[in-house]
């Protein structure tokens, strides 16, 4: 009976250093490849992503960021193909590009640009600050975009 005993435990002792034989080291390589399987896991994806936004970014943003600061603006084109210049802003005709008021030059051709009177309705150069129609003088400063009429513009037509 003990030599039983003795016989069992001593498969039992055998089976826990195999087990543990086995087990451990595998867990130790596991362990040790943790840092690995992380970075193929985890860091690689994360860089690969890290690196995408900064290639969109890198490619896009500052695309879009130049011509929202320098570009000049398309101006709408109406029904029938005529100009549709923002009254008040600078445009230029052959162009079609509406600029930031005080602009009097076109940036693409060189052209002398002009300007729709925002109370009458009245062309003329843009380097001209007063309307000779009706007088009103256009404020020559960036980010004021229209000097807005008292009244209402005689034509009636665009109701700014
Ligand atoms: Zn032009
Ligand atoms: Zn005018």
């Amino acid at each position: 009976m003990t030599d039983v005993l003795n016989q069992l435990n001593s498969v039992w002792n055998q089976l826990i250093d195999l087990t543990s034989r086995f087990v451990v080291p595998d867990w130790g390589a596991l362990i040790n490849l943790l840092p690995v399987l992380l970075l193929i896991g985890v860091v690689g994806p994360l860089l690969t992503l890290i690196v995408f936004a900064w290639l969109v970014y890198g490619v896009r943003a500052p695309r879009a960021k130049v011509q929202f600061d320098e570009g000049p603006d398309r101006a709408p084109v109406g029904p029938d193909g005529q100009l549709e210049a923002p009254r008040g802003l600078p445009y230029c005709r052959r162009d079609g590009l509406v600029f930031a008021s005080g602009t009097t030059r076109c940036t693409e051709c060189g052209d002398d640009l002009a300007v729709i009177c925002p109370m009458c309705g009245l062309g003329r150069e843009a380097t001209i600050s007063t309307c000779g129609n009706c007088g009103l003088v256009l404020q020559v400063k960036p980010r004021v975009r229209v000097l807005r009429p008292a009244g209402p513009p005689p034509g009636g037509g665009a109701v700014a």
